[in-house]
């Protein structure tokens, strides 16, 4: 049987609207999502045993039952119980290249990954839709990843509409390593200031997430207006997670000021998701190392991390085979 070694893109999100609550608890929400090129590698051995076994090179991502990748595992197991007890288990490793509790839905890569993998491995002949149908029962942001590209994602982030591609922005990504925002604080704390903002009646709230199909930020997409994509860069959750963590607000606003200095071809800047990654968009691969360079000299600090990436068209790939 045979080993695939799968790239597993993060995301970053340039639009991401609160819109209320919805009956199930989770809130609903209106968000475009897209795919960079910094990606985790995931490698799927078949280990013809009954079990899954896993490995991380990353010491804060839990190697176990609790991982995103481990669940995706066990949910296709119990899902096709015939393929597992005929081709057993796979031992799964993880090589972590995007930053762990950064807002790019690393762990959610992994899982669509495993999804992807096991898919081949088994040979179960799944088609994108259905591997996003059960991606939905690991989490809200899983769908998305097994496609990526540049999508709308509403109701609680799981249903997808693909919008035209954007294959020719690149991004600068930020992080203070030591810095974590756990998504759950992120949205419990913008239920509790922000909740009388809600739509409260279901109609009003599913109309709401539809309407930004005619927004200004997918029709600037349709457009190929990346000036306009940068000027629309929204995130209802930087209004909690700014004050809550002032390196996350200095290093947005030192992002803001080089592109003071460089409107032409720095486009906008924004928190990606719950945080505390930050991101800028830039024109050109070379703008996108000079402005690396200038926060790096701005902001001295060896717990900031930065990286330059492209916006991607794909989500899962095969790598090679291993
Ligand atoms: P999202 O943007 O989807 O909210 P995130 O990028 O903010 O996610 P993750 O990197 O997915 O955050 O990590 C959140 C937590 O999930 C981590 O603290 C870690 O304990 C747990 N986790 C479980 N599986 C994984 C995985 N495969 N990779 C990274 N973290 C994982």
């Amino acid at each position: 049987m045979q080993s695939y070694t799968l790239l597993a893109p993060a995301k970053i999100n340039l639009y991401l609207e609160i819109i209320g609550l919805r009956a199930d608890g989770y809130h609903e929400l209106a968000m475009v999502m897209q795919t960079v090129d910094l990606a985790d590698k995931i490698v799927l051995r078949p280990n013809g045993n009954d079990a899954f076994r896993l490995s991380c090179d990353h010491p804060q991502v839990p190697a176990d039952q609790t991982n995103l990748a481990y669940k995706a595992a066990q949910l296709m197991a119990s899902e096709f119980p015939k393929s597992f007890a005929n081709y057993g288990g796979a031992d799964i490793h993880i090589q972590k290249n995007i930053p762990v509790a950064a807002g790019l839905a690393g762990g959610s890569t992994n899982g669509a990954a495993v999804l992807v993998g096991l898919n081949l491995i088994w040979q179960l002949g799944l088609t994108h839709s259905e591997l996003e149908e059960l991606a939905g029962q690991l989490g809200s942001d899983v769908p998305f990843c097994i496609s990526g590209g540049t999508a709308l994602a509403t109701g609680r982030g799981n249903e997808l509409d693909t919008l035209p591609p954007l294959n020719n922005l690149y991004v600068v990504l930020g992080k203070y390593e030591s810095l974590a925002v756990p998504t759950p604080w992120a949205y419990k704390t913008y239920k509790e200031q922000f909740s009388e903002t809600y739509v409260s009646d279901i109609a009003t709230l599913e109309s709401r997430g539809k309407r930004v199909h005619s927004g200004p930020m997918v029709n600037a997409i349709a457009h190929q207006d990346s000036r306009k994509i940068g000027e629309l860069l929204h995130n209802d959750l930087e209004k909690v997670v700014l004050p809550a963590y002032p390196q996350v607000e200095q290093l947005r606003q030192a992002f803001l000021n080089e592109k003071e200095s460089y409107s032409e071809t720095i486009l906008g800047a924004m928190m990606s998701g719950s945080g505390p990654t930050v991101f800028a968009i830039t024109t050109t691969l070379t703008q996108a190392e000079n402005l690396k360079q200038k926060i790096q000299t701005t902001l001295p600090d060896p717990d900031l991390k930065l990286w330059v990436a492209k916006f991607i068209s794909s989500g899962i790939s095969i790598a090679g085979d291993s």
